[in-house]
């Protein structure tokens, strides 16, 4: 996919540049004052500023923070943000939460003019927002000559690569608590990778689909029939045996020490699978290791919980140690990556979870589409 570069602008001398960032990163309180926990996002476009400003260009970067309800959730102001940015580039003025104004969600078409009026120019830097029609990713490219930013466009190089042309085995791993979000996904995967793991929460949808019992673990009741239809494809593997705990026992954040028991091919009443067991591991190890391309997404049990890690911990490693060309999207793998310090030992790590989960199942997003459609994009 050819998208429009800030290499054809030449000189900007003189010129206003506003660049939509995706600041949105965590925050703590430190010395009693709220401080950016992660900075990689803000140094990750450091780069694109310099190059901007090196060219003579006055740069202003803007992102939404967080989920706030109104411009009075002070908690979501950008200032921890903007002390960190300062810290990093103190030339580059960084506007307040674009969601303090409901314009920016609604795509409210004057909001977006009023956001990119007194600019030049545009740059789109946030890929993990450019799934949503949301104003400042929408309305700049219809008024201003605008481009993609580098990491949003090596983001989309990297997984529309994958998807296109993958050496093979491809195999596509997935996780996580919810089988309705990453259905479609899997779908396509079906498609197109070789061999489809599926561990986590969801895998138990696949189970009932096997007509195997589940106790209490998670299930999608409206999606057994699909589920069905995949696994007749042949290529889908699931878990096969799990660690499960009594249902009303405590767990993850909430606490609590039981040991969790291991339950074969059926998980009895009142009980509840949490994370993949030994057997499964084994056999997805297997399947890691003779792959040539890994996409994977979403965690392979409540690896928030150290007892329920062993699963996820054990993929990780393994998808780390492979060989192959690894790609690991969506926020809750990355976390785990992040958690086993393994993100430098996977090919990619994939800032934006719905974004990259996005750009796979349907090969486009709105906020490219907006970029390569604006009327300074040469056709
Ligand atoms: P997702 O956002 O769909 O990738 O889901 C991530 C969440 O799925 C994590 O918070 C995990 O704790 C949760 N999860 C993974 N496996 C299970 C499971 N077997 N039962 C309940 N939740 C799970």
């Amino acid at each position: 996919m050819k998208l429009p570069s800030i290499d054809r602008w030449g000189s900007l001398t003189g010129k206003r540049v506003l660049v939509r960032v995706d600041f949105n990163v965590p925050v703590d309180t430190v010395n009693g004052v709220l401080t950016v926990v992660d900075d990689f996002r803000i140094r990750a476009a450091v780069p694109l500023f310099h190059e901007l400003m090196s060219r003579g260009a006055q740069v202003v970067a803007c992102t939404h923070f967080g989920r706030p309800k109104s411009a009075e959730d002070v908690e979501f102001s950008v200032a921890p943000l903007r002390r960190r940015l300062e810290e990093l580039c103190p030339d580059v003025e960084l506007l307040e939460n674009l969601r303090f104004n409901p314009g920016e969600v609604a795509n409210d078409f004057e909001f977006g003019r009023s956001l990119i009026e007194g600019f030049d120019y545009y740059v789109n830097e946030a890929f993990g927002v450019s799934h949503r029609k949301h104003a400042s990713i929408m309305v700049p490219p219809q008024l201003v000559p605008s481009a993609a930013g580098p990491n949003l466009d090596h983001e989309v190089a990297v997984l529309l690569g994958v998807l296109h042309d993958p050496v093979r085995p491809f195999v596509a791993i997935f996780g996580g608590a919810k089988v309705a979000d990453k259905i479609d996904l899997i779908k396509v995967m079906a498609e197109k990778a070789d061999t489809v793991v599926v561990g986590g929460g969801m895998a138990y949808t696949f189970w009932c689909a096997e007509g195997r019992t589940i106790g209490t673990s998670l299930c999608d009741e409206s999606r057994i029939d699909i589920c069905r239809e995949l696994m007749r494809t042949g290529k889908v593997l699931i878990s096969h045996d799990v660690q499960a705990l009594p249902s009303d026992a405590p767990f993850g954040a909430k606490g609590g020490n039981e040991t969790p028991t291991i339950c074969e091919e059926n998980i009895p009443d009142g009980w509840q699978a949490l994370d993949i067991g030994p057997r499964t591991v084994a056999a997805f190890q297997d399947v890691i290791d003779s792959a040539k391309t890994i996409l994977w997404n979403g965690p392979m049990g409540v690896f928030e919980d150290s007892r329920f890690s062993g699963g996820t911990e054990a993929i990780a490693r393994e998808v780390a140690a492979s060989a192959a060309t690894s790609i690991v999207g969506g926020g809750d793998s990355a976390s785990a990556i992040k958690k086993f310090g393994l993100q430098n030992e996977v090919s990619y790590v994939s800032t934006g979870g719905g974004a990259s989960m996005e750009l796979v199942e349907r090969g486009d997003l709105c906020g490219l589409r907006a970029l390569r459609e604006s009327p300074w994009t040469p056709s």
